[in-house]
Formats: structure tokens, sequence, C-alpha cells
């Protein structure tokens, strides 16, 4: 066999979408899963933003984008930027790509040279560890515990800056955890910051409208970073565009301009059809996204609710996104059939062989000890779910 490329024993599978795989193809074999895996909102894309994507279909949107994304597209994040953020990104620091993960790939390919120390808070989101490495760069974990609300403080953050750091990257709303810093905790970690002008900030604000707390925070409002925060958005969740794939930054010049180019090579600007209907959905009715707003919410405390009578099962309440993360070590050395549950690999997998309920467990998120529920789905799915699981629980002993 031709040998494939070393790079690729730098990284590992995504852990998200894998678990997605295994219970698509267990329900193949007819069994009832409920996938609690993938983190997607279940609802359909607003009905406007639709019309808009036929109208382009129709109007002849067939060729080529600029690679940094239609202008009229960018003119509508940067007035998005000043609406809801009220932060100046002009549109020549704005570059639309293929989904918020492209983003952050293109934005970590700019930045990070060989042996370039990262930093990213845990629990984190499952791919920028394996970005991190794909730049030839080192990530850098600071922990946080539940007992925190999963959330560092100043002090731990300057604890791991050093001369090698170049990035730091979060995201608030936090996947999976759900935490979202407040104003005066982005503040402190921003005046950290101050001292290290060397380091880029990476603003992964994916969740913005997914806010139980009622107003978002973006660390660029500190004028005095923001010269050096990347802002990554994009229309995935708060518009359930999953996969219509539009995400972007608003970047320092230099940044975006390193962006375009690296795109250009890469895969050329998004998808017509999709841009179109991304400005529909950036500069039109907010009412869909406020319903749906209302229904995660309404889910995260049907299943914290539920939690609470699975015993062993330690959570924060998630002020975000649409995930819960529970601490679940106290199930770690007990077993069933002869079988020990050694982890949270081996606790996810017996939930879905047994309990036919897909979960990612913690350890692609940096928290080895913790499962990942995404309650994007039915009320009626989740309150089945948490039965199945509560009762499988038990079974281990
Ligand atoms: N950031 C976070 C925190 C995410 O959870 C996701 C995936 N859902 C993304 C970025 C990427 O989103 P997309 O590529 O669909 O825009
Ligand atoms: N980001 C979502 C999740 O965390 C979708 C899967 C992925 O892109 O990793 O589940």
């Amino acid at each position: 066999m031709i040998e494939l490329a070393a790079r690729l024993n730098l990284i590992s599978e995504s852990n998200t979408l894998k678990m997605a795989k295994l219970s698509r193809e267990l329900a193949a074999t007819g069994v009832d899963v409920i996938n609690l895996s993938l983190g997607e909102p279940d609802f359909q894309t607003p009905q406007h933003i639709k019309d808009a994507a036929k109208k382009a279909i129709d109007d002849g949107y067939t060729f080529y984008t600029p690679v940094v994304g239609y202008l009229d597209l960018r003119e509508a994040i940067s007035a998005k930027f000043k609406r809801d953020n009220n932060l100046d990104y002009a549109p020549n620091q704005i570059v639309v790509s293929t989904g918020a993960k492209h983003s952050i790939m293109n934005v970590m390919m700019s930045i990070i040279n060989k042996n370039d120390e990262v930093i990213v808070p845990t629990p984190y989101w499952v791919s920028y560890s394996e970005m991190i490495k794909l730049s030839e760069g080192t990530p850098v974990f600071v922990n946080a515990k539940v007992d925190t609300d999963y959330k560092i403080t100043a002090e731990q953050l300057e604890k791991a800056i050093t001369s090698k750091t170049k990035a730091f990257i979060f995201s608030s709303p936090c996947n999976p955890t759900g935490s979202f810093y407040s104003k005066d905790e982005l503040y402190a970690l921003a005046k950290i910051f101050e001292k290290y002008p060397n380091i880029f900030i990476i603003s992964d604000e994916i969740y913005e409208h997914i806010n139980f707390t009622g107003k978002h925070e973006s660390i660029a409002q500190f004028d005095f970073v923001k010269d050096r925060v990347i802002t990554v958005n994009g229309v995935s969740k708060s518009f359930a565009m999953t996969g219509w794939r539009i995400g972007y930054i608003g970047a320092p010049k230099d940044v975006a301009v390193a962006c375009e180019k690296l795109q250009g090579q890469f895969t050329s600007g998004a998808n017509s059809i999709a841009q179109c209907a991304t400005i529909a959905a950036l500069s039109g009715d907010m009412t869909p996204t406020q319903e749906m707003k209302k229904a995660f919410l309404r889910r995260r405390d049907l299943v914290l609710k539920l939690m609470k009578e699975i015993p062993g099962m330690i959570t924060n309440t998630p002020e975000g996104a649409f995930y819960v993360f529970p601490e679940v070590k106290s199930y770690f050395g007990k077993s069933f059939g002869g079988t020990i549950i050694k982890n949270a690999e081996d606790l996810s997998m017996f939930l879905l062989n047994t309990a036919h309920v897909a979960v990612v467990d913690g350890d692609s998120f940096g928290a080895p000890e913790c499962i990942r529920f995404s309650y994007a789905t039915s009320d009626e799915k989740l309150t089945e779910a948490l039965r199945r699981i509560k009762e499988a629980l038990a079974r281990l002993t």
C-alpha cells in the first residue's frame, strides 16, 4: 500500500461526527436510536431565508463568488457587528467561508508557526486542538472544572502564557459546556492580554443568539485588545443553517488578507446561493431565532430536571448553546455483563448499545470525566432518552 501523509497521525477523527455516524449506522439496522450526539438545531431554516436562496437561484447566482464573499454580504455582516455587538469591522476586515469551522482553520493557518503555543481553556470544542496541531502549533490547555462553571480565571490564563504563546481561542457561549463569560469576566481576561500585546484572541461566538442571559458579550468590545481579536461567527446555529455552510470572521486587516490568500488556494469563495440566503438571515426578521432560543431554554430546563433524577451526574447550569456536559466519573469502574466501564468513551458506547442513546464522550473536549448531551431535539425524545439513560445506568454494578 502507498503510504499516506504523516500529518494524518497528528490528529484524531472528529468525535462529534464519529458518534453521529455510529448512531446513524445503528439506526440503519432498525434500532430506534435517539441521537443526542451532533450539535445542530433540529429546526428548519426560517422561510424568509429559504425564499432568498430560491430567488438567488432564479436571479442567476451561478458564478464563482469573490474569495472573501460578496460585498453586499460583507456589508450586511459589518452592519450586524455594529448593531448586535457594537463592533466596528469594515467590509474589508471580513472574510466569509464555508462554515465557521473553515473560518477558524483559515485563521489558525494564517497566524500559527511551527511550535507556537495556542492557549485553549478546557472543556473546548473538539476541533480547536486538532486545528492547532494541523497548523503545526501546540495546544496549551487550561483546565476549568464543573465547580467553576467550566470557566477559567484571569490568574489561570496568565500562568499559561509563555514567550511562545501566539493565540488564545475560546467559545462563549461554550460548546460543550454552555458556559457564558460575562462582561466582567471577559474584561478580566482582556486586562491580562493588555500586558501581552503579541497574542491574538480568537473569539468563537457562533452561539451568540442561543444565550439565555439576555445579552451577548464580545471580548472585542474592549478597545485595548480589539485590534488583535478575531471574532468568529456564522449562521449554522442561530438560523438553523448547518448544511448551508456559511461562517465568517471580523479580523485585523492583515489577518483578513491572509485568510483570503489561503482560501483562494483551498476552496475559493463560499457558495453563492448560501451567501444570498445569509444576507436575508442577518438583515431579516429575528423572530424565528427568538422562538428557537425559547425552545432551547425549555429543553435545557427539562434535561436539567430529568438529570437531577439520575444519580452521579454533576452539571453546571448552561447559560447558552444547546448542550449539557455532566461529570460522570462516579460510573467509572462499574460493570455490566462482565464488561467494566473504564472511562467516558466506554460509558458513551454503553449508552449507545444498551440505551440506544448517542452522546459524545468528554475526551475529545479535553474533559475525560464528562459526557456531552445535545438537547437540540424534541421534548418527547429528550424525555425518552433521559428515561433510557437512567434505566441503563441503574443496571451498572
Ligand atoms: N464553533 C463551535 C463552538 C461549534 O460548536 C461549531 C460546530 N457546530 C463550529 C464552530 C462550526 O460551525 P459551522 O462550521 O457549522 O459554522
Ligand atoms: N459543532 C457541532 C458539534 O459540536 C457539529 C459537529 C462538528 O462540526 O464537530 O457537535
